[in-house]
Parts: C-alpha cells; structure tokens; sequence
C-alpha cells in the first residue's frame, strides 16, 4: 500500500473565508500516483473546517449569514471562552462545517458527485493554518 501526505498553508486576510482547494488536493493525488484507495483532507486547527459543497457564491453567503446566526461573532463577552481569546464563535462554526472530508479515488481520480466541491472554511483568520492531505491506497 502506498501513503502519501502533504501539508496546503494558508492565511486569509479577514476572519472569516471559504476557499475551494480541490485542485490543490488534486495535485496532491497526482503527486502521490495513487490509482485507487481514499484520501483525507483534514483541517489542523480547531477553528477552520474542511467540508464539501458548491462552488456557488450566493450559497457561501447563505453558509455566512446561516453560522452568524447560529454563533454571532460579537458581543464577544457572551462567550465563557472568550476569557483571553476572542474566537468562540470559530470554534462553534468551526463544529458545524465539520473537520474534514474522505473523497474515495477512482481510476486516479477524486470520485465526486455532481457539483462537490473541496473547501477550506476559516473562522479565525488573519494567521498561518494548515490543512492535511493523507492518501492511502494502490
Ligand atoms: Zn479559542
């Protein structure tokens, strides 16, 4: 069995942002010559999500104003976390959007249904975080 893993950086310049990576985690597949097997993409940090959807920007918007509700940003004060930090409501979106995603490989290929889509989600940006890309397989 072969086992690839690979490391994609990045830091947003507001706190929060959705970012479509499938190709990076293409060219991860690619990298690794794996034909069949499974890779994992997975955030590194507990206030960003990797999760799959469509790369549609109204629907990105809905994503936004939908987890503003659920876990507004300010006032910061209404949040036992936010003792030294400020970034509660990462941590609860961060739940939410999920930690990360396995895309079965097909035929040298990330085996998605129609419109999926690969993305970083970040609820606390502004810093340098990290997104691992593990694959297994032949
Ligand atoms: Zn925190």
């Amino acid at each position: 069995m072969k086992s690839f893993r690979q490391e994609l950086w990045f830091e947003t310049a507001g706190r929060r942002d959705f970012i479509n990576i499938t190709s990076e985690v293409e060219q991860c597949l690619q990298k690794s010559g794996i034909k069949e097997g499974l890779c994992l993409v997975n955030a590194m940090h507990i206030t960003a999500s990797v999760f799959i959807n469509d790369d549609e920007s109204g629907l990105h918007h809905d994503f936004e104003v939908w987890l503003e509700k659920l876990a507004p940003h300010a006032p910061t004060s209404q949040y036992r976390h936010n003792g030294y930090e400020d970034n509660a409501d990462g941590h609860l979106k961060r739940q939410i959007m999920g930690r990360e995603v396995v895309v079965a490989i097909t035929d040298g290929k990330l085996d998605f249904g129609p419109w999926e889509q690969i993305f970083y989600g970040e609820f606390d940006g502004k810093r340098k975080k990290r997104v691992l890309v593990k694959i297994i397989g032949e």
